[in-house]
């Protein structure tokens, strides 16, 4: 399902942010908020704003909410109001509901009411960042699942000029490179032959473990 037109319920520094990227990025862009000077500032910006209560029915159903494909309620602190809001975007039919947790209790509660996704910008951008630190080459990652990760690696010195072959990243690690970034474009599925520099990123997919172990190597100089 292509997502086009999104909801976003909270303008605070999360919301605000979401709808800035996503009209950025060329989607359409509703947002709600109780505080006329939030949804003053991103009038501009967003595709439509509006000043209201998302927690009355009545609001959501007049703005149409229903009609659009993905409804954000990025309200945090309070947990009521975030609660009512993903109940009513869920009730009014709208295809995929995704909320904001403050805390893991919030986060369960929502988990019940059968939203699609549960953000905790706080913690995930935390364990992100720790991540990054004490690992200097990896640059992102996306949890695949609770075993497989795709990780983007820089490429270190010890690597550069060697084809994929001499680094032989699958036989010594069982991860496999998709990708390589380079400067003069993305090579998908690369070829043994192919050689890596320094400036190039790769992107690997493997389990958390082959990734470590491939990270530690780095670390090595191996
Ligand atoms: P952030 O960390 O994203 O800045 P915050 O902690 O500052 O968020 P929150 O309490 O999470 O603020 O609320 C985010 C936004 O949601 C605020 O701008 C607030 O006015 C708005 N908001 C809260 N309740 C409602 C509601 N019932 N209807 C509409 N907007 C609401």
């Amino acid at each position: 399902m292509k997502l086009n037109q999104f909801v976003i319920i909270g303008l605070g520094r999360f919301g605000s942010n979401l709808g800035r990227e996503l009209v950025r990025l060329g989607y359409e862009v509703l947002g709600v908020d109780r505080d006329e000077e939030k949804v003053q500032e991103l009038s501009n910006v967003l595709t439509h704003t509006i000043v209201a209560d998302a927690t009355e029915e009545e609001v959501l159903r007049s703005v149409g909410a229903r009609n659009f494909d993905c409804g954000v309620v990025a309200i945090g602190d309070d947990i009521q109001a975030s609660i009512l809001a993903t109940i009513l975007l869920k009730e009014l039919g709208v295809k995929k509901v995704v909320a904001k947790a403050v805390s893991d209790l919030h986060g369960r509660v929502l988990e019940r009411m059968g939203v699609d996704r549960i953000i905790y910008p706080e913690r995930d951008m935390g364990v992100r960042v720790a991540h990054q630190l004490v690992s200097p080459n990896l640059l992102d990652y996306i949890e695949l699942s609770k075993k497989y990760t795709i990780a983007e690696l820089a490429v270190p010195q010890c690597w550069s000029g060697k084809s994929l072959e001499d680094v032989d990243l699958r036989g010594k690690f069982g991860c496999s490179i998709v990708a390589i970034n380079k400067p003069q474009g993305m090579i998908i599925a690369p070829a043994a032959k192919d050689v890596l520099s320094t400036e190039d990123v790769m992107v690997v997919i493997g389990t958390n473990d082959q990734i470590e172990q491939c990270q530690e190597s780095f670390d090595s100089g191996e």
